[in-house]
């Protein structure tokens, strides 16, 4: 175990150096521009250190089914196999290497991958390119224990513009590509956070119908704006409170312990002097382990039954969680602990690609684990401390010690 942390400190430059490297590739997403850079250059890497790669592309026929937001853009996966010096289990490695789009209010350049006082700024520092370099230099560290086994990294597209289906991990598990005895996705949890799953969403779309009549005689009408101002106060009176009081026990980043659903856009009518005879919400709900999709359609819309709607899903993931039992969960705790961390079990708040790991590659032995912090992604000058990237380096060094072993 000392020569494994001994080692991560000994890289430590070359892990700053390399996450510096890679936010300086843009790989925002939408669109999903740089991907080929990406790869390219990150394959160049894993070349050099030996790695067996190869890079899997989406056919251009699917692209726009797989990725309705990529106007045609490739849609490039990354795999890098390393073999130890004795059979052994599996263990894949994944991580997104796309990012979202920058915003504003930025005070440092968000590709410029700018080292200043611990910090390391960039779109990507803690979402989720700090978790490939930590990867990266995790086996390298590995290496100089010795291991047995085999070890695959995969970096994907389009985590941030999730999908039921998706271009990226999605893609990879269709084609067979994901198979392993343990996955450990490096979203950045934190050097003491456990990632054992996430909630589970709709995100989609209500539409009311009525009927059209001029603004001076609404009866004559039926307004679709004033029905969904009803709908959405009968949703506030019944459904609401019965959301408040299901909170889970678990430890969920960002915080929120309940089930929740959120109204995020409205638009209807066309005009001041017409009745109104469409009105269309988007929301966003999201449920704990233990709620069902099912039963959440059928809660959202009881309000609404006998009256002319439509209903539209944009995207839909049933919660996932795997056991606390886990061999990788305990082999995680078991690493924080030795960091001198006390570990936090966790669950995401939104949804990441442990969905496709869990329910659709089937494989329940799978964690959450990599540097920075969720509280960092997503803003403006999102950032990484060299000191949290090096624990969360050490950290998944050391997972990968115990489920390796000779
Ligand atoms: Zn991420």
């Amino acid at each position: 175990m000392d020569t494994i942390l001994a080692a991560v400190d000994e890289l430590a430059p070359r892990l700053v150096e390399l996450l510096q490297e890679l936010i300086r590739i843009p790989t925002v997403n939408p669109p999903g521009d740089g991907y080929e850079d990406f790869c390219a250059a990150l394959k160049a890497t894993f070349d050099g250190l030996g790695y067996a790669t190869e890079i899997v592309r989406v056919p251009v026929e699917r692209l726009a089914e797989l990725a309705p937001f990529g106007g045609g853009r490739p849609r490039p996966s990354l795999l890098a196999t390393l073999d130890g010096q004795a059979p052994g289990p599996t263990v894949h490695l994944n991580g997104h290497y796309d990012v979202v789009p920058v915003g504003n209010d930025w005070t440092r350049d968000p590709f410029g991958g700018v080292l200043e006082d611990g910090w390391i700024y960039g779109r990507g520092a803690a979402d989720m390119k700090s978790g490939l370099a930590a990867q990266v230099i995790a086996v390298e560290a590995l290496r100089r224990a010795g291991w047995a086994g085999r070890i695959v990294h995969s970096a994907v597209p389009d985590e941030e513009t999730v999908g039921v289906d998706n271009a990226g991990t999605g893609y990879l598990v269709d084609q067979g590509r994901l198979r392993a005895d343990a996955v450990i996705i490096t979203e950045p949890f934190g050097p003491d956070g456990v990632g054992i799953g996430h909630k589970g969403a709709i995100w989609g779309e209500i539409t009311l119908h009525g009927k059209q009549a001029h603004g001076s005689s609404p009866r004559l009408g039926v307004n679709a704006v004033e029905h969904m101002a009803r709908y959405l106060a009968r949703i506030d009176a019944d459904l609401r409170p019965r959301l408040e009081t299901r909170v889970t026990e678990l430890g969920v980043t960002p915080p929120e312990p309940r089930s929740t659903l959120s109204f995020d856009t409205i638009a209807g009518g066309a005009a001041t002097n017409i009745v109104p005879d469409r009105c269309t919400v988007t929301f966003n709900r999201r449920l704990l382990p233990g709620e069902d999709l099912e039963t959440a359609r059928a809660e959202l819309l009881a309000p609404l039954e006998g009256q002319r709607y439509e209903y539209r899903e944009l995207y839909a993931t049933e919660p996932t969680l795997v056991g606390e039992d886990e061999p990788v969960v305990q082999a995680a705790c078991r690493a924080v602990r030795a960091l001198g961390l006390e570990p936090r079990l966790l669950i995401s708040a939104g949804s990441d690609d442990q969905r496709f790991v869990v329910h659709r590659a089937g494989i329940s032995n799978s964690i959450i684990y990599g540097p920075g912090t969720t509280a960092l992604s997503h803003v403006s000058d999102e950032r990484i401390s060299v000191d949290d990237l090096v624990l969360g380096t050490k950290g998944l060094a050391l997972i990968l010690a115990e489920l390796l072993s000779r």
